[in-house]
């Protein structure tokens, strides 16, 4: 254990490390969280004793108790955020710090201890240095990283545990869009909502994701990629997509995108708000209604909305189909200025374009 901001990491190598050629295949398509790195971060809390054994060692099955909190009323949260390698060979994070906020943040609903928001970003670089041959090495591949922390107590009563696990695991991915941006289709859910007013939807909780997964799945049966949820009290509101946050473009040229409250507050959509604000967009976070979106599409208002998110960064909205009917974004293809502000965002991830907000991390 050790006090301030920091944990003391201890290295243990993987001794059976995958080898060079193995690890070559598993990368050529490595799709979506199905492949790992030789390490992974674990760190231990008990109340009393705080955090304590902080470690990268072998990614490896963690034994669990069958009475583990976490098993039966689901105290977990998680992060997600990418390393990517530059052309000119440096790896970077875009601001680790902001999950390691929002990591706090989450834990606080979910009744968790808080890990130091300066170890959580420790813990990623450790992990990035010790399996930095895993992120890929081409233009749009990155290595994902998955911190998640959970109730390792074995104990069956209803309380916050007093014990928990952290984890980092790190996963190297393709590109999410591998023939070039494609717009989405999307489900506006007539029947489920995400979060209510006061619950846990701010928060990066397993559960929110449990429960999404019933809605996502009707979205597919109506042949759409994501689901978009309105507001709980009076299923009027637009609120997000089921792991993206969403913007319209009216056709003056300004964003619009709904406040926080209920809703994961993304780190992509801040930045994209405070990018197009420094390039002189208007930017308004304000309620929209599933009715207004509707109509100020069929005018003509609205001719562009995107999903934005650490996967895929923006994503533009093809189709919009609800129970009853469809309406198109435009003529359902990439907009100008989703496309704009995409590049925009992706070239400051990438080290192609200066940064003077500060959010690429050095490793
Ligand atoms: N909303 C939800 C529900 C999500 O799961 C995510 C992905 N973390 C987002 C929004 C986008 O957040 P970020 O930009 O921080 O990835």
């Amino acid at each position: 254990m050790s006090g301030g901001d920091k944990l003391d990491f201890e290295i243990r190598p993987n001794p059976q490390p995958v080898t060079a050629a193995e690890r070559a295949a598993l990368m050529v398509d490595p799709g979506f969280g199905r492949v790992f790195t030789d390490h992974m971060v674990t760190a231990r809390y008990a109340d009393g004793k705080g955090w304590y054994e902080a470690r990268v060692e072998a990614r490896a099955p963690i034994p669990m108790d069958p009475a583990s909190a976490v098993l039966h009323y689901a105290q977990e949260i998680f992060e997600g955020l990418k390393a990517y390698r530059n052309a000119d060979g440096t790896v970077t994070m875009f601001r680790p710090e902001a999950n390691a906020a929002r990591f706090t943040t989450s834990a606080t609903r979910l009744a968790m201890p808080h890990l130091p928001e300066g170890a959580f970003v420790d813990s990623l670089r450790r992990l990035i240095s010790v399996d930095r041959e895993w992120i890929p090495n081409d233009e749009e591949g990155s290595l994902y990283l998955r911190p998640f922390m959970f109730a390792s107590e074995v104990f069956l009563g209803v309380r916050p545990a007093m014990e928990y696990l952290y984890v980092v695991i790190a996963s190297p991915v393709g590109s999410y869009f591998k023939h070039g941006v494609k717009p989405v289709n999307v489900w506006v859910s007539p029947n489920y909502t995400r979060a209510a007013p006061g619950g846990t939807g701010a928060a990066k909780f397993g559960g929110n994701y449990a429960a999404s997964l019933l809605p996502q799945q009707e979205a597919a049966a109506n042949g759409c990629d994501q689901v978009v949820f309105l507001d709980a009290v009076e299923q009027r509101w637009i609120d997000e997509l089921g792991g993206m946050n969403i913007f319209f473009v009216y056709d003056d040229g300004t964003l619009v995108t709904p406040p926080l409250g209920t809703i994961l507050p993304g780190i992509t959509r801040e930045a994209i708000m405070r990018l197009a604000n420094d390039d002189g967009r208007a930017v308004i976070e304000r309620p929209v209604a599933f009715d207004e979106w509707h109509a100020d599409a069929d005018r003509g208002r609205i001719r562009e909305a995107f999903a934005c998110g650490t996967a895929a960064v923006i994503t533009p909205i093809g189709e919009v189909r609800f129970e009853g009917g469809s309406f198109k974004m435009g003529d359902g293809t990439s907009g100008d200025v989703t496309m704009g502000i995409r590049k925009r965002l992706v070239d400051i991830q990438r080290g192609r374009s200066a940064d003077p907000y500060g959010w690429v991390h050095k490793v």
